[in-house]
């Protein structure tokens, strides 16, 4: 699989991830906070088409360029549990301030061990729940995209609603039980990039949640 970062730092420093095969082509992007247009333009470029567009949770900073995304074709991957976040525009209880105008749905619902095939690779679904109920990671051979429950040194915030510290702490321990964890690749939903034997040995959640 092949991967191309777009981070945004206006926007929290979040990412945006365009995966593709890079044989057939085939494309998705992981999260879309931002970046419909200059992942457009790249994809163009490349002769890319994106096809799937995979949500690691429904706040409002990792779907704002959701619905661009259908419109133009792709369909939208998110776990049930963050369903109605993503309706309501990705903040609930007005916590982030109304974003009700980033109201849009997912085409199709993901739940763990799921596989979703872009051209010949594939991604598994790793549900991970404790930043929001409906969190999930998505695995490839390498890689780790890990949303908002794991970060380079750090990990989600857990006090949001449908937040959970318990949830957390699982959901990192099943992160770092990950076979191979040495030779994965880990890119989070915001800021630089890690590697998931190096937080499983590191990571501030071993001990504080
Ligand atoms: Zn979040």
């Amino acid at each position: 699989m092949k991967i191309l970062t777009f981070n945004f730092p206006a926007l929290m420093g979040v990412n945006s991830y365009l995966v593709y095969d890079g044989k057939t082509l085939s494309g998705a992007v992981v999260d879309a906070g931002r970046g419909f247009k200059e992942i457009s333009a790249k994809s163009a470029e490349l002769g890319i088409k994106i096809e799937k567009v995979l949500l690691t949770h429904a706040h409002f900073d990792h779907i704002m360029d959701a619905g661009k995304w259908r419109a133009a074709g792709a369909k939208v991957y998110l776990h049930s549990l963050d369903g109605m976040l993503m309706k309501s525009g990705g903040a609930p209880d007005g916590f982030f301030g109304a974003a009700p105008r980033f109201a849009t749905e997912a085409d199709v619902y993901v739940k763990d061990g799921d596989e979703i095939k872009i051209g010949n690779e594939t991604l598994s679904v790793v549900h991970t729940p404790g930043h929001t109920p409906g969190s999930v990671c998505y695995l490839t051979e390498g890689a780790l995209f890990t949303g908002d429950t794991l970060f380079a040194d750090s990990y989600g915030r857990v006090d949001f609603p449908g937040g959970s510290a318990s949830e957390m702490r699982d959901s990192l321990k099943k992160l770092f039980s990950l076979p191979g964890k040495d030779g994965i690749d880990v890119y989070p939903g915001h800021e630089g990039k890690t590697n998931l034997g190096y937080e499983a040995e590191h990571n501030p959640g071993n001990y504080r949640l």
